[in-house]
C-alpha cells in the first residue's frame, strides 16, 4: 500500500499572521507542519503498517525550499517527500495549488491512495482535496474519520452531523481526513535523527511538466479584492436572575435557532 499524504507547511498559528502588500500571508522563515495534516500522516502510517508493506510519501508545496514541517512528518515515520518550491508559485490560488499537487502525485509513481486534511489551518478553503482528485481523475471521498482498504477498494466512515455514512470507492482515490480522529504519534529521538537523512525530492514547476502561466498570480482564477480586520468582539448580554433567567436563556437560544 503506497500512500501519498499532502502536508501543508504553514506559519506558526501561535504567532499573529502578517499580510504582504498583495494581501497574501507572509510565509518567509520557518514553517511548521499544519496540525490538520498530522492526522492524515498518522492514519497513512497505520494503513501501511496494517497492509504489511508499502510506504508513505509526503507531498508539499511551499516557498524557499522549506522543509521544517516535512521533517516533522518524516520523523513520525514517512519514508520520503516531494517538495515543490519555485518563485513562480507566488500568488497561486487553491486551484493552481491542486494542479501542482496532482502533478507531484504523478511524479511519486505507483500510488494507491492520496490523503489530505479536510481544510488547512491558514487558508481553509477546503477545496484542494476535491480539486486534486479531479486533476488525477480519481474518486474523492471526503470528511473521513475511519478508512479501510482491501481488494482494490477504499471504504470510509464519512463524518455527518448525525454520525457517519459508509462510503466506498475504487483505488486509487483521494481521501480527506477530519481533524482529531486519531492520536498523531510523537516523533521519537531515533525518528528525528533518521528524518534528517530521508530523501526530499525538491522540484520546480517545470520539473512537473507545468508551465509558469498555469500557476502563480498569472494562473490564478481568484483575486483577493480586499481584506478587512475581523470585527471587534462585542460585550455579551448580562442577565440578572430574577427568577426568570431560564426563560430568558431559552428565548435567547430560540432566537439563535439552536432550539
Ligand atoms: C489570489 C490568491 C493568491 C494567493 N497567493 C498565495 C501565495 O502567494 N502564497 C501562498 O502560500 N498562498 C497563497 N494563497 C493561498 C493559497 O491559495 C492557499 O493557501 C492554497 O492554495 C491552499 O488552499 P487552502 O489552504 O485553502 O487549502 P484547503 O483546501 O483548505 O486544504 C486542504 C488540504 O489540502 C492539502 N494542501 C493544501 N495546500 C497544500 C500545500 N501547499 N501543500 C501540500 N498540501 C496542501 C492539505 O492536506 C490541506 O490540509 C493565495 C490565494 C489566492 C486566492
Amino acid at each position: 500500500m503506497n500512500i501519498v499524504v499532502c502536508v501543508k507547511q504553514i506559519p506558526d498559528p501561535a504567532t499573529p499572521g502578517v499580510l504582504d502588500e498583495d494581501n497574501t500571508l507572509q510565509r518567509q522563515g520557518k514553517l511548521i507542519l499544519d496540525e490538520s495534516d498530522s492526522y492524515g500522516v498518522e492514519m497513512a502510517l497505520q494503513l501501511v503498517e496494517a497492509a504489511g508493506g508499502g510506504e508513505v510519501t509526503l507531498v508539499s508545496m511551499a516557498p524557499d525550499e522549506e522543509t521544517s514541517g516535512l521533517r516533522t512528518a518524516l520523523a513520525m515515520g514517512a519514508a520520503k517527500a516531494i517538495l515543490v518550491s519555485d518563485p513562480a508559485l507566488a500568488g497561486s490560488d487553491a486551484l493552481a495549488t491542486a494542479r501542482v499537487i496532482a502533478a507531484a502525485v504523478e511524479r511519486a509513481g505507483a500510488v494507491d491512495l492520496v490523503m489530505t486534511a479536510t481544510e488547512s489551518t491558514d487558508g481553509y478553503t477546503g477545496t484542494v482535496p476535491a480539486q486534486v482528485a479531479e486533476f488525477l481523475g480519481w474518486p474523492a471521498l471526503t470528511f473521513a474519520r475511519h478508512i479501510e482498504t482491501g481488494d482494490g477498494t477504499v471504504t470510509v466512515h464519512r463524518q455527518t452531523e448525525a454520525g457517519f455514512d459508509v462510503v466506498a470507492g475504487t483505488l486509487p482515490a483521494v481521501v480527506s481526513v477530519t481533524a482529531g480522529v486519531v492520536e498523531p504519534r510523537y516523533p521519537s529521538f531515533k525518528g528525528i535523527m533518521a528524518a534528517k537523512s530521508k530523501p526530499v525530492d525538491t522540484v520546480t514547476v517545470a520539473d512537473l511538466g507545468l508551465s509558469a502561466d498555469q500557476v502563480g498570480w498569472v494562473g490564478a482564477r481568484q483575486d483577493i479584492v480586499s481584506v478587512d480586520p475581523a470585527p471587534e468582539r462585542e460585550a455579551g448580554e448580562k442577565i440578572e436572575d430574577e427568577g426568570d433567567a431560564h426563560e430568558r436563556i431559552v428565548e435567547f437560544l430560540e432566537g439563535l435557532k439552536v432550539l
